[in-house]
C-alpha cells in the first residue's frame, strides 16, 4: 500500500481531478489510499466567508457561498445532489453565524471542514466514472484527535488503532479517497490539523497503515533550491534527509507541512515529492538517513513579513532572569518567537505574527529599550554540512556585500545559517546566494533547471 496526496491546485479544476485519475489508475497495483485537499482555494474561501457571517454581512456571505457552490457543480461532476446538501448545511452554519456574530475555533473548524469533505466526494466519483474501484471514506472516522480546534493533534493509539484495523483491510480491495486536514474529536466533533494539514493527515495514515511509501502530489517539480515564488529557476533536488526538509518547511518551504515528516520519520516511510502536471519528473525523495552532497547547502528557504523586536538594558549587564523574563512576555501573549540573537546588553528576535506587537512591546519597556522593525525577512540556507564546513559565513557575507544583514544566527539543529535583512533586500540577496551556492551541483543529489 502507498498513499497518493494531492493539493488543492492538483483537484482545482474538472481537469485537474482527472489529470489525478489518471496518476492513480496506473499505480492501482500498488493499492493506494488517495488523500486529497480541498480544491483550489476553498479553504481560503469558507473562511472569508464565516468572517464575512460573523462581521453581519450575511448576505453578502451567502453570495460568495454561492459562487463557491457553483464553482463545485461545475467543476465537481455528477455528484451534483450531495454537492447541494452539503451547502444546504453550510448556508445554514452562515446564518447561525451571522445571528451569534462570535467565531470559535470549534465553528471554524466545522466550516473549514467542507472543503474538504466536498473535494474527496467528488474526487471519489470522479474516480468511479473513470473506471476505478474507488470508495470514498470519511478521514473523521478515522482520525481522531483532541480538542484544539483549528490546531488539533491526533491521539495517535486511537487513530493507528482505527487505520489498522479498518482502512488497511479495505484498502488492500478498493481505492479509499479521503479528505486531508480534518479529523474529530473523541466526542465526535470536527476538527481540523491546522492550515496545510493534508500532508500531515497523508503521514499520518501512511503510519497507520503502514504504507511502503508516502507521495506528495503538488504544483511544483519537488524540493527545489529555492522558493519559486522568490526566485523562479531553482533546481530541484533529487534527494534530501527527513531532518533537512522538516528545517526547509519551518523556514517557509511551505512545499510540505513541517510536522508531516514525524510519523513518517519514525516509521521510516519514505515521502516523495511529485508534480501531478508532470508524472513523469522523479521528484524529491526525503530519506530517513542522511543525504551526503558535495553542495553544503540543499535549498535556501525565505520566511517574509517578519518583525524584529530588539531589546536593550543595561541592566542585563552580569544580570541573570533577564531573558527568562523576556520570553514571559512573548509566552504570556502566545506570540512564538522565531529566531533570537543576544549580546551582553541585548537581545534580539523575530516574530512572525504581530498582532500582540503593541501589548508585547508595552510591557517590555518598562525593563528595557525597545525598537521594532518591521517587513524584515529571514533567509535560511539548509544543508546538513552547514554547521560544519567552514567558510560558509564568510561566502554569505561576501555575496551579499553591501547588504546590511541585521541578525544571524547558526540554528542549533547545527543544520542551518539563518539571517535577517530587510524585505526590501530579499530578492537581490536571495539571487546572489543562490548564485554563490549552486553554481556547481553535486548531479547526484540535484538536477540543473533547463
Ligand atoms: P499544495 O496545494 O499541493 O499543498 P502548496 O502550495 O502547499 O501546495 O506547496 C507548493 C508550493 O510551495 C509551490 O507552488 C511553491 O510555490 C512553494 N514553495 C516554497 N518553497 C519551495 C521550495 N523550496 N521548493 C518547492 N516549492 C516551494
Ligand atoms: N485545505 C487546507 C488548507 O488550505 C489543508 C491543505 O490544503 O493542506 O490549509
Ligand atoms: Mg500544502
Amino acid at each position: 500500500m502507498i498513499v497518493m496526496k494531492f493539493g488543492g491546485s492538483s483537484v482545482e479544476s474538472a481537469a485537474a481531478i482527472d489529470r489525478v485519475a489518471s496518476i492513480v489508475q496506473a499505480r492501482a497495483g500498488q493499492h493506494p489510499v488517495v488523500v486529497v485537499s480541498a480544491m483550489g482555494k476553498t479553504t481560503n474561501r469558507l473562511l472569508a466567508i464565516a468572517d464575512e457571517a460573523v462581521a453581519g454581512r450575511k448576505n453578502e456571505a451567502l453570495t460568495q457561498l454561492a459562487d463557491l457552490e457553483q464553482f463545485h457543480l461545475r467543476e465537481g461532476g455528477s455528484v451534483g445532489g450531495k454537492v447541494e446538501a452539503h451547502f444546504a448545511e453550510l448556508a445554514e452554519l452562515v446564518k447561525g453565524l451571522s445571528i451569534l456574530g462570535e467565531l470559535t475555533p470549534r465553528s471554524v473548524d466545522a466550516i473549514s471542514a467542507y472543503g474538504e469533505r466536498l473535494s474527496s466526494l467528488i474526487v471519489a466519483d470522479a474516480f468511479r466514472r473513470k473506471g476505478i474501484d474507488a470508495v470514498h471514506q470519511d478521514s473523521r472516522d478515522y482520525i481522531i484527535t483532541d480538542d484544539r480546534h483549528t490546531l488539533a493533534a491526533p491521539l495517535y493509539p486511537e487513530t493507528y488503532a482505527h487505520l489498522e484495523q479498518r482502512l488497511a483491510p479495505r484498502a488492500q480491495r478498493q481505492i479509499a479517497v479521503m479528505g486531508g486536514f480534518i479529523g474529530s474529536t473523541k466526542a465526535g466533533v470536527t476538527s481540523t490539523l491546522g492550515r496545510g494539514g493534508s500532508d500531515f493527515s497523508a503521514a499520518i495514515i501512511g503510519a497507520g497503515i503502514k504504507a511502503a511509501e508516502i507521495q506528495i502530489w503538488t504544483d511544483v517539480d519537488g524540493m527545489l533550491t529555492c522558493d519559486p515564488r522568490i526566485l523562479p529557476g531553482g533546481h530541484r533536488v533529487k534527494v534530501i534527509s527527513f531532518s533537512e526538509a522538516a528545517e526547509l518547511a519551518y523556514f517557509g518551504a511551505k512545499v510540505l507541512h513541517p510536522s508531516t515528516v514525524l510519523p513518517a520519520v519514525e516509521k521510516n516511510i519514505p515521502v516523495l515529492i511529485l508534480n501531478s502536471r508532470r508524472p513523469e519528473v522523479e521528484g524529491t525523495r526525503i530519506i530517513s538517513g542522511s543525504a551526503p552532497s558535495a553542495n553544503p547547502v540543499k535549498a535556501i528557504a525565505c520566511k517574509q513579513n517578519i518583525t524584529t523586536v530588539h531589546i536593550r538594558s543595561m541592566r542585563m549587564l552580569g544580570a541573570h532572569g533577564f531573558l527568562r523574563r523576556i520570553f514571559e512576555v512573548f509566552d504570556h501573549h502566545q506570540t512564538p518567537v522565531d529566531m533570537v540573537t543576544t549580546s551582553e546588553i541585548s537581545v534580539s528576535l523575530t516574530i512572525d505574527n504581530p498582532q500582540r506587537l503593541d501589548a508585547i512591546v508595552g510591557e517590555l519597556s518598562k525593563i528595557a529599550e525597545i525598537t521594532v522593525e518591521r517587513d524584515q525577512a529571514i533567509i535560511c540556507l539548509v544543508g546538513d554540512k552547514v554547521a560544519h564546513t567552514s567558510g560558509i559565513a564568510g561566502r554569505v557575507f561576501q555575496s551579499l556585500n553591501g547588504t546590511n544583514i541585521r541578525m544571524i544566527s547558526q540554528g542549533a539543529s547545527l543544520l542551518n545559517l539563518s539571517f535577517v535583512v530587510a524585505g526590501s533586500d530579499l530578492s537581490n540577496a536571495v539571487k546572489a546566494l543562490h548564485t554563490e551556492f549552486f553554481a556547481e551541483l553535486d548531479p547526484a543529489v540535484f538536477e540543473r533547471a533547463q
